[in-house]
């Protein structure tokens, strides 16, 4: 296949997977194209197949991308956290799915004031919906379900971030419906204190509908839309 060849199959691959995927998402629902680790070439082509949310989990990788694509992309950062990355973070995303942490969330508000030119970063107040918290080898981030009310109460003062709603990962393995009944049960916890926080960011690829059917606003999809993955998850 010459590279000419190889693009347009690219492009329709993207193109049949896309619609598949929208097709069995309602479209009150926001779909993030989870691009990290895949080619800048591939976020074009889903761009230009009417995409607008692309989630990334590398401040590197994410700011390099988001820099080639046209303002009104909208740039999702979901991996874990390094406070030494925040300021350049801050820059380039609109949405951060992972906050756990009180000092990340006043830096994130530090960088939104200064650095960023007064933007808004919006945070989701990522929990952890291991179960088994204590054993603590569990590699997911996110504050235990039972902190979420003191979290909100220490980040709700903080401007330059706007709390947007809460993102949980479901555990692997296992039916993954409990995981998400709790998330939608701390969404109802978190809106009665910010009714405005009402996004729930849940499901990928291999449970989002699932997801769907506990009130998941914002799904992450990967592999679904842009296939297997080498390396990193
Ligand atoms: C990688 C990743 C995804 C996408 O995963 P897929 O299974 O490929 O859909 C979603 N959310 C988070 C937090 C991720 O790290």
């Amino acid at each position: 296949m010459n590279q000419i060849d190889a693009a347009s199959a690219r492009r329709a691959e993207l193109a049949k997977a896309l619609a598949d995927t929208r097709s069995k998402i309602p479209s009150t629902c926001t779909l993030i194209a989870v691009t990290k680790t895949f080619p800048l070439s591939d976020v074009k082509i889903l761009y230009d197949l009417g995409e607008r949310n692309f989630g990334e989990n590398r401040d590197s990788e994410g700011s390099e991308k988001s820099s080639h694509l046209p303002p009104d992309a909208i740039w999702h950062f979901q991996g874990e956290i390094q406070s030494n990355k925040i300021r350049s973070i801050a820059r380039w995303a609109d949405y951060i799915h992972s906050l756990d942490d009180i000092g990340h969330a006043e830096k994130i508000s530090a960088a939104a004031n200064h650095g960023a030119g007064g933007k808004i970063v919006n945070v989701f107040i990522q929990i952890n919906l291991d179960e088994k918290l204590e054993s603590s080898n569990s590699l997911r981030g996110g504050i235990s379900p039972a902190e979420l009310d003191q979290f909100t109460d220490s980040i709700s003062r903080l401007t330059g971030l706007a709390i947007v709603g809460v993102m949980g990962v479901a555990p692997l393995g296992v039916d993954p419906s409990p995981a998400f009944a709790q998330l939608q049960e701390l969404s109802q916890e978190l809106q009665n204190k910010l009714p405005k926080a009402r996004f729930i960011s849940a499901g990928m690829s291999g449970d989002f509908e699932v997801a769907l059917k506990y009130g998941a606003t914002h799904i992450r999809l990967g592999s679904s839309i842009l296939g297997r993955r080498e390396g990193h998850l």
